[in-house]
């Protein structure tokens, strides 16, 4: 008897269907696979016009909107190499019919990596059908289900090695320092921006700036820009959420006609809107401003601008996070305290609809969850009170800040985070701490974005050997 037929989990591999597509060509996740872990002839690549190619890097793997591929470094034969992005397509004609050619986002690309075919009109185009190392039964068999925690050793830095040198407490060290400069950025720009417009200004335009994510933190931040235009002491909760959602664009252009349980709160937001749109004109935003492909529906920035409506009209926001600061919460209850006051008790609408088209859901759903509000405060409140205690030399208050920022919580890991974890630590290293993960951010911020995907001139190993002599010093 063979192994692999004593071995249910074996049998149970060999036995499941290979999925492929309906054309007969790879979905697309394996050919993103293939090209990730370069299972090809590599030495006889060759692009559609027959120039000879090299891949130096094959680039990171992005999971959020724009390129497959960010960074990767390729270099045709006779030129020098370069660095630039790589979408992954079945045929060569989804780039228009996917509309990456008039998507900004897709500008750095390079190279248009596909199937079978040969025309990506201009851009250089490269087939894999013929230069897969294996076939594409058994490729398909050693990628069914990699997700994006795969990863290929050659996504290791060149600073991995002297990383590994560290003992934990010199780690966690080197992080906490890299996490302080995090803090002091993010409060040096909190304290510019109160120079200009006040304190109350710079916090909601960071508050606003978290609610948009990264993908919508400018919209986000230009219309807390406009609350001082747009706000006003008699503004209700319902008129705050109609003049927001309408002058960011993002009310519905034609009133809604089926019975559907979100219908009857958009018709009453238009109810205030069109009388107002006109007065308000001039600051409303064009909807193609927001970036809303990709986007999880709880992150959709009607509804954080619907939680912001509350925030607004109960009207003592600043006044709720002094109270909070001077109560001195314990380090277990950090998070908690801050939702309480962030989070709405509930929302006619918004606590049972995801969306402005969306039906009802069967059980409320919060306005805000933890992960938010560990963002708000790492990115927004704490690093505007540090800003506010530097300019007025109140170092309690500053070491009070510094406390729970060192205190809280880690969060989800985002698409850098995860990143910069697999080159820097290989290992799936746990982050306790949000200032770990903020010191994380802020070396892939100083070294990783300043280099590139061969970590060329990254000055950060020799920084770490450094520490490490350094500390090995002190220790004597
Ligand atoms: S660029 Fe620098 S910091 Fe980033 S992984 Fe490479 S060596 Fe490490």
């Amino acid at each position: 008897m063979s192994a692999q037929q004593n071995n249910f989990y074996a049998t149970w591999r060999a036995n499941r269907p290979v999925v492929l597509h309906d054309a007969g060509a790879p979905p697309e996740r394996l050919l993103q696979a293939i090209w990730r872990h370069q299972r090809l002839r590599r030495d006889t690549l060759r692009v559609a016009d027959g120039r000879v190619i090299r891949v130096l890097h094959p680039g990171f793997l992005n999971r959020e909107s724009g390129p497959d591929f960010r960074d990767a470094i390729i270099q045709f034969v006779g030129e020098p190499p370069q660095s630039g992005d790589v979408e992954v397509d079945i045929v060569p004609s989804a780039w228009h019919g996917h509309g990456h050619d008039r998507n900004p986002a897709f500008s750095r690309v390079v190279l248009h990596v596909v199937w079978r075919g040969a025309d990506s009109n201009g851009l250089p185009t490269f087939a894999l059908a013929d230069v897969l190392d294996a076939p594409i039964e058994e490729l398909a068999d050693t990628f069914s289900g990699e997700g994006e925690n795969v990863s290929p050793g050659n996504m290791l830095g060149r600073c991995n090695a002297p990383l590994k040198e560290l003992s934990n407490d010199h780690l966690d060290a080197l992080l906490c320092e890299a996490s302080l400069v995090r803090l002091r950025l993010k409060a040096s720009g909190f304290a510019a921006i109160a120079r200009q417009a006040g304190w109350e200004q710079a916090l909601w335009r960071g508050l606003f700036r978290v609610l948009g994510y990264k993908q919508n933190a400018w919209p986000m931040q230009r219309i807390a820009e406009l609350l001082p235009a747009i706000n006003d002491p008699h503004s209700t909760l319902h008129s705050l959420q109609a003049r927001l959602l309408g002058v960011a664009g993002l009310l519905p252009t034609e009133l809604p006609r089926r019975a559907k349980s979100s219908n009857d709160y958009v018709r009453r937001l238009w109810d205030v809107w069109w009388r107002e749109r006109e007065q308000f004109a001039e600051h409303s935003l064009p909807r193609s401003i927001w970036r809303l492909s990709g986007l999880r529906p709880v992150n959709h920035p009607a509804r954080r601008l619907a939680l912001a409506a509350h925030w607004i009209a109960g009207g003592k926001l600043a006044r709720d996070f002094e109270a909070w600061f001077a109560e001195a919460p314990l380090n277990s209850t950090l998070t908690e305290s801050l939702g309480r006051l962030l989070r709405p008790e509930t929302d006619e609408f918004w606590s049972w609809h995801l969306n402005l088209n969306s039906s009802r859901l069967p059980k409320p759903q919060p306005l805000l969850g933890a992960t938010r509000v560990t963002d708000l405060a790492m990115n927004a409140v704490l690093p505007w009170f540090h800003a506010r205690a530097m300019s007025g030399g109140n170092e309690s208050a500053q070491r009070e800040v510094e406390r729970r920022w060192f205190a809280w919580p880690a969060s989800e890991d985002n698409a850098v985070l995860k990143l910069t974890r697999q080159r820097l630590f290989a290992a799936p290293r746990r982050l306790r701490s949000a200032a770990q993960q903020q010191g994380l951010l802020q070396i892939a911020r100083d070294f990783c974005s300043h280099s590139n995907a061969l970590c060329e001139h990254c000055p950060f190993p020799d920084l770490v050997k450094s520490w490490t002599v350094a500390n090995a010093t002190l220790a004597h």
